[in-house]
């Protein structure tokens, strides 16, 4: 029962709104996912490639997805045209570092990639792009917390993260932070295996466009659906990305560090 998926309604408003709806119809938007990665993250060691990545997103039907590979922009014209051919939006994005803090931006150009600071970032980040807090409240060093209040003019949107219990999660905060500042929260996967994809993402009220999907998730035309875990795969998948950053981080090291 609880692995069945739940509409959430967009927080932008209040609070509350953020209730589970199991029978609400949905704003009928596009479906999307803002936060992923694939074999090409020169961070992570990831099993499927990008164009994996796009064929499983075919199969489940969603309108647009973001690769947000660690400080790259994957997103060639190889892969824009291979997604294209599916009928899916390919944005360019990025999960870049900040001081150590991920952040997201999503219709990235590679200029962000010089972004080393806050400042930087609200210099490089352009009109067109999303910037968006991933995971800011989960454990870790890479997660943005109080980072995130003290820079939130810089934010677009927070996210909603995959990686929930109903009753363990770290999303609440975010949530509650988005609800005080008005800003939109976006469901997302962060997939770093195809088994995570598609059980939380995004509905967006847009164009099928990047540039349309960017405007509609600012003006809070976005809901979320997420399909809570259960204990037993919460504990799984925990490990599974803890080791996951541990070879990130030796991957990391071995090819020089990060900024
Ligand atoms: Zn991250
Ligand atoms: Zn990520």
């Amino acid at each position: 029962m609880t692995n069945e998926p739940w509409l959430y309604r967009i927080s932008c408003e209040s609070e509350k709104q953020l209730t589970e709806h199991m029978s609400v119809p949905s704003n009928g938007g596009l479906k999307v996912d803002f936060h992923t990665h694939t074999a090409d993250d020169p961070e992570e060691t990831i099993r499927y490639s990008s164009r994996e990545l796009i064929d499983k997103a075919q199969r489940l039907g969603f309108d647009a997805i973001c690769i947000t590979n660690h400080n790259a922009v994957s997103a060639d014209g190889y892969l824009r045209d291979y997604a294209s051919e599916r009928d899916i939006v390919l944005i360019p994005g990025v999960e870049i570092d900040i001081r150590g803090k991920h952040v997201l931006v999503i219709n990235a150009r590679e200029d962000i990639l010089k972004a080393s600071s806050f400042d930087d970032l609200r210099r490089l980040r352009t009109p067109e792009c999303l910037v968006i807090a991933p995971h800011p409240y989960f454990p870790g060093t890479s997660s943005l917390r109080g980072k995130m209040w003290k820079n939130i003019d810089i934010f677009d949107a927070i996210e909603f993260s995959w990686f929930y219990h109903r009753y363990i999660n770290f999303n609440a905060f975010a949530v509650r932070m988005a609800a005080k500042r008005g800003l939109p929260v976006i469901g997302t996967s962060d997939c770093h295996s195809l088994s995570r994809f598609g059980r939380t993402y995004s509905l967006v009220e847009a164009e099928k466009d990047a540039g349309s999907i960017v405007e509609a998730v600012r003006a809070g035309r976005v809901e979320i659906v997420a399909s809570p875990l259960n204990l037993i795969e919460l504990g799984m998948h925990g490990v599974e990305h803890l080791v996951s950053v541990s070879m990130g981080t030796v991957k990391k090291l071995f090819s020089g560090g990060s900024k």
